[in-house]
C-alpha cells in the first residue's frame, strides 16, 4: 500500500473499507435485528450510489485497496447491480467482494458475476428449514442453498459462510455445517455473537472458541492454516483431505484490534472507526454542501484519528453500544 495516509495512531494501516448500502433487510435474524427495529431511513437519508462511489474514489486515493458491500441487505437495494459494476471498475480496489444472507442470490447471481463480483460471503446459521424460519423469521432455506451451490457452480471462489453460533439455537448442528467443508470447498467462518444494540442476547446463550472448537474437534483434527498477506481476522485450518476449511472469529475471547485495518461507512453516510464504538464522523454533510475532495479527506482523517486503540466488548462488559449491527453491516 504505497503512500498510505490512513494509519492511526497506533500505527495501523486502514485499508479496508466495509461499506453498508442500505440498512433494510429481507430477513430478522434474532440476533441481529431488535423485535422493535424499524430501519428505514428516509430515503434521502441514505447516500445515493454516486455519492458512495465519490467516497470510494477517495478513500481509493488514501489507502484503501479492499471494500465489502453490505446493509442491512445489500441486494434489497434498487440498482444495486449497476452499483457493483461501477464499483468494480475503479482503479486501485483490489479486493472487492460482498456479504450477503442469499435469499435474492438464486435470482440475480448472473448479475452479480457479470458486475465484476469474484467474493461472496454468505450468511447462514442453520441447515434445518424450521430453525432457520425460528432464526430469521422467514422460510428461505431452500432458495438460499440453491443460491450457494450455483455461486459454487459459476465460480465464485471462495464461498464463505458466516455462521454465529449460539447455545439453544444453533450448538447442536454445529458439526454438520462444519462437514460443509468437507464436501464442499467452502470456507465456514463461525464468528462469536457480539452482544451490541438493544436487543442482547442473554449473556448464557453465549458461545466462544474453546467451545465451538471442543465441539468441532469432534469430526477430525483441525490443521491450522498459514495465514496470507490479506487475510482477515481469522484463525484458519483444515480437516485433512477436506476441500474447503473453518475460520474463527474471536472479537470476544480474543481481541484483534491490533490488527484492525477497518473503517465502516454506514448507509446514512457515517465513518466508524471502529464496529465496537458509537463514535461516528459525518461525511455526507460536507459531500452534500460540496465540499472539495480535500476537505472530504481530512473527515476520513479525522475518523482515523478517533480510531480506539481497542474496544472493550467482553462477555463480562456486553453493553457496548447503542447501534445495531444490522445498520452497521457487521
Ligand atoms: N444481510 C447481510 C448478511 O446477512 O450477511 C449483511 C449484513 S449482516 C449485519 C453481516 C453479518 O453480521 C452477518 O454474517 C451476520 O451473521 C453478522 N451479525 C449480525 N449480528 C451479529 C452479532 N450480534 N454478532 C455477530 N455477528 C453478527
Amino acid at each position: 500500500m504505497p503512500n498510505s495516509k490512513l494509519i492511526d495512531r497506533c500505527n495501523r494501516k486502514l485499508n479496508y473499507l466495509r461499506i453498508s448500502i442500505t440498512d433494510r433487510c429481507n430477513l430478522k435474524c434474532v440476533y441481529c435485528v431488535p423485535y422493535d427495529f424499524i430501519p428505514k431511513l428516509p430515503h434521502k437519508e441514505i447516500l445515493s450510489y454516486e455519492e458512495i462511489l465519490h467516497i470510494v474514489k477517495i478513500s481509493v486515493r488514501l489507502g484503501i485497496s479492499k471494500v465489502r458491500i453490505t446493509g442491512g441487505e445489500p441486494l434489497v437495494r434498487k440498482g444495486v447491480y449497476d452499483f457493483l459494476e461501477q464499483l468494480t471498475k475503479i482503479q486501485g480496489l483490489l479486493d472487492i467482494s460482498l456479504t450477503t444472507n442469499g435469499v435474492l442470490l438464486k435470482d440475480n447471481i448472473n448479475k452479480i458475476k457479470s458486475a465484476g463480483i469474484k467474493r461472496i460471503n454468505i450468511s447462514l446459521d442453520t441447515l434445518n428449514r424450521k430453525k432457520f424460519r425460528q432464526i430469521t423469521g422467514y422460510d428461505f432455506f431452500n432458495q438460499i442453498w440453491e443460491g450457494i451451490e450455483l455461486a459454487q457452480k459459476m465460480g465464485f471462489d471462495p464461498i464463505k459462510i458466516n455462521v454465529v453460533p449460539l447455545k439453544g439455537v444453533n450448538y447442536d448442528e454445529l458439526l454438520d455445517i462444519a462437514a460443509l467443508s468437507i464436501a464442499y470447498p467452502f470456507h465456514i467462518r463461525f464468528i462469536e455473537y457480539m452482544p451490541m444494540g438493544t436487543n442482547q442476547m442473554e449473556i448464557g446463550r453465549h458461545l466462544l472458541f474453546p467451545e465451538i472448537k471442543k465441539q468441532i474437534n469432534q469430526l477430525g483434527k483441525l490443521i491450522p492454516v498459514e495465514k496470507g498477506m490479506n487475510d482477515g481476522p481469522a484463525e484458519r485450518f483444515k480437516f485433512e483431505s477436506a476441500r474447503g476449511e473453518i475460520g474463527f472469529i474471536r472479537p470476544i475471547s480474543r481481541h484483534f484490534c491490533n490488527t484492525c485495518n477497518r473503517l465502516r461507512l454506514t448507509a446514512s453516510g457515517q465513518l466508524r472507526p471502529c464496529l465496537m464504538s458509537d463514535v461516528q464522523v459525518d461525511l455526507k454533510t460536507p459531500l452534500r454542501k460540496g465540499c472539495s475532495d480535500d476537505e472530504l479527506t481530512e473527515v476520513f482523517l479525522k475518523a482515523v484519528r478517533l480510531k480506539p486503540s481497542e474496544h472493550n466488548l467482553s462477555v463480562d462488559h456486553p453493553a457496548g453500544i447503542s447501534a445495531q449491527m444490522c445498520a452497521i453491516g457487521g
